[in-house]
């Protein structure tokens, strides 16, 4: 008798390998077979006509914050992630000292956009160390697993103090050592990774330039003595590269991994000014392999984009002089004052002046279902002209519906011409791997947690602008390749012995639904949440956490260490 049975399913297996119908069967936290017909179970799921996958592994998010005070860690656990890797982009709340806490509080809001009023309310702060950090994570039952990297800029910070905070700034001989010790200290306490930020596009809450922007070589070079020192760990490294040329820069990465002996994670996205760019990326990415180093691309599934409603922080008409006489309304009033002709006319005049920002021929409503790769006849600005009505108003329209819930998309990486080719040929790439939902951050700007999700409907069932992918082979992506980037060797597959991380998934009705601003962030915080239908349960540790996309009430997850 085992204690669970998913019995006559399709099983793709997280291998790539063709899917096939067949049983899995768990007893206590592990799977014990894959395939054939397998013995009763206590309890029996029946998937005829579904998918069994293993769970998803989301290796880009900022839980950081959230996961000291939210046990579901939605809206990643509503799209079959079952271990979310977090810490990226060299932010984060560990180590610190306690002078050092408002201004990693203020980088998070300035790089990720998670408000300093939710950050101060929610994190209880009781660590110093990375090591106790991952302590504190580790005392809450959870409903999905997490795996932590340990940031650049609070090890920065924490070794070099206030000068840390100083980009400008260099670490003395001592303070490299100490960077080298915090890194491996965290490392062997079970961090799964480190992390920078390399980009001038973002910027800490006080303006100024986060302080990992031109980290020096030796800066460096003293992260991946920690890591080699460990001999744990993956490097993220987010960088726009505008700190010199792409080979000096890749030169200086490739140093790094000779060094720090470990797999190297590059974020990579189409900049729509530099179109190209990202293939003389991949070329570098492909050299540092040729070369035996263990470098991989980190690619978003579609369109990077903005989800903008009139609860976001900034939308259409949220510089409108105007609308800062309603901003601070409850959205039901403003939603009421703006359907009023007067304040219409005085909104649209306004945001004409001022011209908006953003370009109604690249904004698209995002109604179910939502198409990620949005033909340009579907745009606001084309379906006014259709409709013989002015775009701005209509896309005024638009963001009154649904109570005000309602939300334009605007795509603003990997849609350069229009589609997602640049999504498909990284798909397509055995050097990518997919990442960079960022769930946990841009709280009300950007929704794309839900790329799990996407990387399925889109990719093996719903694109119209081009070819679909093996369902076998994006599992594999999201299940298989994203794990072993992170050396998490107990999941990522459905084989015997396995963690029995799994997702039952109805693939005809699996979707994407349109994201619901919630206010249940701590200081009543705002964040957008975005669900899903159609994964029928999602198991963790052998316990079913999810059914039919509601939380069970199961609480089976963990830490996941580094070994
Ligand atoms: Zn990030």
């Amino acid at each position: 008798m085992h204690d669970l049975v998913i019995r006559g399913g399709t099983i793709v297996d997280g291998t790539g390998g063709p899917p096939y119908p067949g049983d899995v069967a768990i007893d206590g936290r592990v799977i014990v077979q894959v395939g054939g017909t397998a013995e009763p179970g206590r309890r029996e799921l029946d998937a005829d006509g579904l998918l069994v996958t293993p769970g998803f592994v989301d290796i880009h998010t900022h839980y950081d914050a959230q996961a000291t005070w939210d046990p579901l860690l939605g809206s990643s656990c509503w799209h079959g992630v079952t271990t979310a890797v977090m810490g990226n982009c060299g932010v984060g709340f560990a180590p610190v000292r306690p002078d050092q806490r408002d201004w990693l509080v203020g980088l998070m809001q300035g790089v990720e956009d998670i408000p300093i009023e939710v950050l101060n309310a929610g994190l209880p702060w009781t660590w110093a160390t990375f090591p106790e950090y991952l302590d504190a994570l580790d005392g809450m039952p959870r409903a999905i697993d997490i795996a932590a990297q340990v940031p650049h800029a609070p090890v920065r910070v924490y070794a070099m103090g206030e000068r840390g905070l100083d980009g400008e700034e260099t670490p003395d001989a001592d303070q490299l050592v100490e960077i080298s010790r915090i890194v491996g200290e965290a490392l062997r306490a079970g961090a799964v990774g480190v992390s920078t930020l390399r980009t001038r596009m973002h910027r800490g809450a006080d303006g100024r330039l986060i302080p990992t922007n031109r980290a020096s070589d030796a800066e460096l070079m003293a992260l991946a003595a920690g890591m080699a020192d460990s001999g744990r760990g993956t490097f993220e490294i987010a960088s726009d590269y505008s700190a010199g040329s792409l080979e000096e820069e890749f030169a200086r990465y490739r140093n790094f991994a000779r060094r720090s002996r470990r797999p190297i994670s590059v974020p990579l996205l189409q900049d729509h000014n530099a179109p190209e760019q990202w293939r003389d990326v991949m070329a570098q990415i492909a050299a540092a392999c040729g070369e035996g180093l263990a470098f991989s691309a980190q690619t978003a599934v579609r369109p990077v984009g903005v989800a903008m409603g009139l609860d976001s922080r900034a939308h259409l008409f949220s510089a409108c002089p105007s609308y800062q006489a309603l901003a601070r309304l409850p959205l039901a009033e403003r939603v009421a004052q703006m359907r009023r002709p007067a304040i219409k006319d005085r909104l649209l005049g306004e945001a004409r002046a001022g011209a908006g920002g953003m370009d109604l021929a690249r904004l698209f409503l995002m109604q179910a279902p939502i198409d990620y790769e949005p033909d340009a006849s579907t745009s606001i600005a084309a379906s006014a002209i259709k409709a013989s009505v002015d775009p701005l108003a209509m896309a005024y329209e638009m963001m009154l519906e649904k109570g005000g819930q309602s939300y334009l998309y605007g795509p603003v990486r990997n849609f350069a011409a229009g589609n997602c080719e640049v999504v498909r040929e990284l798909l397509e790439s055995p050097l990518a791997v997919p990442g960079l939902g960022d769930g946990g951050a841009h709280c009300t700007q950007i929704c794309d947690v839900s790329f799990p999700t996407s990387l399925l409907t889109h990719w093996g069932r719903d694109r119209r602008l081009g070819g679909l992918l093996p369902i076998a082979t994006l599992v594999r992506k999201q299940t298989l390749d994203t794990a072993r980037l992170y050396g998490l060797t107990d999941r990522g597959t459905l084989t015997p012995g396995m963690k029995a991380d799994l997702n039952v998934i109805d693939f005809e009705r699996l979707a994407v639904l349109p994201p619901v601003m919630a206010y249940d962030f701590p200081a009543g915080g705002k964040r957008l949440t975005q669900r899903a239908d159609g994964y029928q349960a999602t198991i963790l540790a052998g316990e079913v956490t999810f059914a039919g996309g509601e939380h069970t009430g199961a609480l089976p997850g963990r830490v996941v260490r580094s070994r």
